[in-house]
């Protein structure tokens, strides 16, 4: 049995009550949290491995869950472009991908995303088994959804059936850390054949479907054009709506559609810096949350946003309303940490594992060293702290000191452990530049823009 300590830490548990504990302690045995308190409540057994010591300078947080990515090495090849016309040119990187292109991208992203406290990941890209495969040398926790299309010209997708073949080799391995999904891009590059097969994969395998709606203005208004209904309804009729459900970005969506979303416990992937970057403008998250849809996290990956950090994520999650509602009031620090971890645990069908720190939940950890100028000083008043809005908004990825999945260090000293950065990197770059090169012979094939 194996059993892990850490004490002397600021607890953000992120349970029901949203519990700060001063100065706590946490007993991990088999990857699992055993017990969560203050230190003097708690006795460290005589059978620990292993004792971290905060030093009361440490906040320890669930790890950060990131709803809605695609791995890639396209960071900064596509900018200043409206998503709709964005969409085909950023096509070329799936004309010219092949599994090797795959494998580099998802190692580089899960690395960066590891370094900056995500623990777990939703990544929707291509030859996902060579994901899996980089998931499992870092150690991150991979949620896969094939990017699957089979409307042409969109054929160099993934299919229905790799999709379905990866959740018979791959979902539930690496003791859990790994989940399949069924992808689909969206309303435009999949049939209604592939809506019906994903259903019938969620009823088989009880596995979830992720896909992306309402994204940009005129997408919207191009489904109403052709199928005289909303995105939501659409998805409502074909049976995708539900608590197996995640949809990425739904910026442009009606009253009724989010009354919809809600009372089916279909869950948001929400990803501002992306809606901002793409043009898309400013999901109506507070409506949202208010109506009772889960509202969780997304970065959207290094080509939609340049970056994947979620403490990024959070504080311009928050800003974006309160500018936009002239609100100050708007997603507090507590409610945007919700967001980045127990929400998107909902969001994922894993609340009860992972998402707080909660005894019974997976040790998915992270210890934020708060010594640090941009987080400091750090005031008390009884169990309330300035901390919180440290966190939310003045930390950033790399005041992330350690990292653990399962109980699994993964992150020390803001270094991978299982290993190189230097290759990783490396071997990305040689990588890239070749994929690069590839992408640029389909330039020829660029499609026209909806709408
Ligand atoms: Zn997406």
């Amino acid at each position: 049995m194996k059993c892990k300590v850490i004490t002397n830490v600021i607890i953000f548990t992120v349970n029901e009550k949203d519990e700060i504990i001063k100065n706590g302690t946490v007993i991990i045995r088999d990857g699992k949290i055993e017990k969560v308190g203050k230190k003097e409540e708690i006795i460290i057994p005589q059978d620990a491995d292993e004792i971290i010591d905060g030093g009361n300078q440490t906040a320890l947080l669930p790890g950060l869950i990131d709803t809605h990515n695609h791995s890639s090495l396209m960071r900064g090849v596509v900018e200043n472009q409206r998503m709709v016309e964005w969409l085909p040119v950023y096509d070329l990187e799936h004309r010219a991908c092949v599994e090797e292109d795959a494998y580099h991208a998802a190692r580089l992203c899960y690395l960066e995303c590891l370094k900056n406290g995500t623990t777990t990941i939703m990544d929707m890209y291509r030859f996902m088994h060579r994901s899996a495969e980089a998931a499992g040398e870092l150690g991150i926790r991979l949620h896969m959804a094939p990017y699957a299309a089979d409307v042409p010209p969109y054929t160099f997708f993934d299919t229905t059936e790799t999709n379905e073949a990866l959740i018979r080799s791959h979902h539930m391995t690496q003791n859990g850390r790994i989940r399949v999904w069924m992808g689909l891009e969206d309303l435009f590059y999949c049939s209604e054949q592939m809506y019906k097969a994903a259903v019938r994969c969620r009823k088989e395998y009880g596995v979830g479907i992720h896909t992306h709606g309402c994204e940009q203005m005129e997408e919207e208004q191009t489904v109403r054009k052709r199928f005289g209904k909303s995105t939501i309804e659409v998805l409502e009729e074909r049976g995708i709506l539900g608590e197996h459900t995640l949809l990425a970005h739904c910026v442009w969506i009606g009253d009724e559609d989010i009354k919809k979303m809600a009372a089916t416990g279909t869950s948001l992937a929400h990803c501002p810096t992306s809606a901002a970057k793409l043009g898309c403008g400013v999901a109506r998250t507070p409506l949202m949350r208010r109506e009772g849809v889960n509202v969780s996290i997304g970065s959207d990956g290094p080509i939609d946003n340049n970056g994947m950090d979620l403490f990024w994520e959070m504080k311009f999650g928050s800003l974006i309303q309160k500018a936009t509602h002239c609100d100050a009031l708007v997603f507090s620090a507590k409610e945007m940490l919700r967001m980045a971890t127990i929400n998107g645990a909902r969001a994922l069908n894993m609340e009860d594992e992972i998402g707080s720190i909660e005894a019974g939940k997976s040790a998915d950890l992270i210890l934020v060293d708060c010594a640090r100028p941009n987080l400091q000083p750090v005031y008390w008043d009884g169990d309330d702290t300035n901390l919180l809005w440290n966190l939310v908004f003045s930390a950033n990825g790399s005041n992330v000191d350690t990292v653990m999945v399962q109980g699994e260090i993964l992150v020390k000293g803001g270094k991978a452990v299982r290993v190189s950065e230097r290759e990783i990197i490396e071997m990305a770059s040689r990588q890239g530049k070749d994929w690069m090169r590839r992408r640029k012979m389909h330039e020829k094939y660029i499609t026209k823009p909806i709408g």
